[in-house]
């Protein structure tokens, strides 16, 4: 079978089912809220209290499959909670037929409708919704599947949960040439962070409501919840808050032992990056290091720090 007639049978499932009628486990509970809420480090006081709603982010935590209901578990109550459909099963080991053996998730988009609250029942389907054509990608060839979950309560769609997977048949890793190093994730939370990169700025946002500063670039504030932002522009200035050494595994493009820093700005948000031009048993937590932006390859520019003058 030859790629094109792998593709038009992979996109045959385009639109099937990949859970039907699937019920969350626990109705939208106070425990798992609060749990939720000490884990993230949110003390929004919209999740607490009389009227509390759930953090929208947990729209997944709702519909997750129990541990029974993995791999084929054949705890039958398990299997009719999650409302599994075969044509999902299928899809994966026409792939796995293929050489596509490996799995990776990529990444998850979700909206939402309207907030979920204790008590609230939710329901799911999930639609097979995109299979990509075959992509070559550093981890391998293979192909991203993207699904869809409607998340409903008595009816009402109250949100949705896009996951896309890339399964793929891993690269071999013999006479790999020297890899350049990895892209960032540009999504629409962080398009604005990396527009001011190439323009050779280090934006901070500012909470519009708060002037709570935030980084990494987030859709709202965690101080009070407001959606509307503006940015700032760092000065430069930082100290490593915190650092490791990286001796193992090791990465393409990157040659361990080398440090990984959290510097903090002196705005005071932190940002993981590179300490450069210092050696990385010479990083030390408090020295003071100054942002510059630094050219990997035709495509990559990235803020990084390099100690100031003396600190070393
Ligand atoms: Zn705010």
């Amino acid at each position: 079978m030859d790629d094109d007639d792998l593709h038009a049978r992979l996109k045959a499932y385009e639109g099937c089912p990949a859970a039907v009628a699937g019920t969350g486990r626990d109705p939208v509970n106070v425990p798992m809220i609060r749990h939720w809420c000490e884990a993230m480090g949110d003390r929004n006081p919209a999740y607490t209290g009389l009227g509390a709603i759930a953090p929208p982010t947990m729209l997944q935590a709702w519909i997750m499959r129990g541990l029974g209901g993995l791999g084929g578990g054949d705890d039958p109550a398990a299997q009719a909670t999650q409302g599994r459909a075969q044509a999902y099963d299928e899809l994966l080991t026409l792939l796995d037929g293929a050489g596509c053996t490996a799995v990776v998730a990529t990444d998850c988009e979700q909206e939402y409708l309207r907030p979920l609250r204790p008590g609230d029942e939710v329901a799911f389907d999930t639609v097979i919704e995109s299979v990509s054509p075959r992509k070559t990608t550093k981890l391998g060839a293979g192909y991203f599947v993207t699904t869809r979950t409607d998340v409903r309560v008595a009816g009402t769609l109250v949100g949705t949960h896009r996951f896309r997977i890339l399964k793929y048949a891993p690269a071999k890793r013999t006479s790999r040439p020297r890899e350049h190093r990895p892209r960032p994730v540009v999504n629409r939370d962080n398009a604005g962070f990396w527009e001011g990169v190439r323009d050779r700025r280090f934006l901070i946002q500012r909470c519009a409501d708060c002037d709570t500063l935030r980084f990494p670039w987030l859709p709202g504030c965690n101080a009070c919840g407001a959606a509307e932002w503006d940015v700032v522009e760092a000065g430069g200035a930082g100290t490593v808050f915190s650092y490791v050494v990286m001796h193992h595994p090791p990465f393409p493009a990157f040659s361990p032992p080398y440090a990984v820093g959290l510097i903090e700005l002196a705005e005071g948000v932190r940002v993981i990056s590179d300490v450069v031009d210092v050696p990385y048993d010479k990083v030390r937590v408090g020295m003071p290091v100054e942002l510059e932006f630094r050219t990997y390859d035709d495509e990559l520019t990235l803020p990084v720090f390099r100690a100031r003058e003396g600190a070393v």
